[in-house]
């Protein structure tokens, strides 16, 4: 084999990482594996060999939630460090659906909006690919923390904000229901109280309720107190109804 001149180990510090190994190797006049073995011999080597430390930390971490972490320890690219791991058959953890949905909510109080800041469609509603498939977020946010979604049924908002995610601001309604709730909120919403055509209770009840809700009582209490339903309830403690009183 060509001993290295002075002159040659400087071309290829200079330039290893800036062009490919090949490149190198033409303007060397020297063979791809040549250029290999100085590079490995002069510790210069990028991405190349793995340390056993560094095999650890892809056994130990190897998931989508580690990310970030393992190209901080592993500082090789996200495609060799998969590369690598295939090799090893390791698998792959992906996020839990909860994971990913927690990754993009703005979560705030539990009585104020918690907005969606991940893909939305064109009304607003927040969507996550699962499976191939696009769901609305709030949907799957009533899913994970409220329960399932008999077949027919939407889930609806008190808020009216079609990208918030808090279940507390959601609720399941038939599609009428839907329907009457935003002709409700939309063309009706100069009516007050008792003369709303939704209005279900009287000016003296909705008083109740506002004092009970005032004092924290919680809305399924008050619905079995007054035999009210909690939509209506809800409607109060979110101000869509009987704001005037
Ligand atoms: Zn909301």
């Amino acid at each position: 084999m060509k001993k290295w001149m002075k002159k040659e180990i400087e071309v290829l510090r200079k330039q290893y990482g800036k062009i490919t190994r090949q490149q190198i190797a033409i303007k060397l006049g020297r063979t791809k594996r040549s250029i290999d073995n100085k590079i490995n011999n002069l510790g210069i080597a990028k991405g190349i060999g793995w340390t056993e430390q560094e095999i650890m930390y892809l056994k130990l971490f190897y998931s989508e939630k580690n990310k970030a972490k393992l190209m901080k320890l592993i500082n090789k690219s996200w495609f060799t460090i998969i590369a690598k791991a295939r090799s090893l058959g390791l698998s792959f953890q992906r996020l839990t659906i909860e994971q990913r949905f927690w990754k993009c909510v703005d979560k705030k109080s539990n009585d104020e909006c918690w907005n969606w800041t991940g893909q939305k469609n064109e009304k607003g509603y927040g969507q996550l690919k699962i499976k191939y498939k696009y769901i609305s977020t709030h949907r799957l946010s009533y899913e994970l923390f409220v329960g399932d979604i008999s077949s027919g049924l939407c889930v609806c908002h008190h808020c009216d904000n079609p990208s918030c995610v808090n279940p507390k601001h959601l609720w399941l309604g038939t599609i009428s229901e839907n329907n009457e709730d935003m002709v409700n909120k939309g063309r009706n919403k100069f009516l007050i109280g008792e003369q709303h055509p939704s209005s279900k209770i009287t000016e003296k009840q909705a008083k109740i309720i506002k004092e009970l809700l005032e004092q924290n009582t919680s809305p399924t209490v008050i619905s079995r107190k007054m035999k009210v339903s909690r939509r209506i309830i809800y409607h109060i403690k979110y101000g869509e109804t009987w704001k005037h009183i």
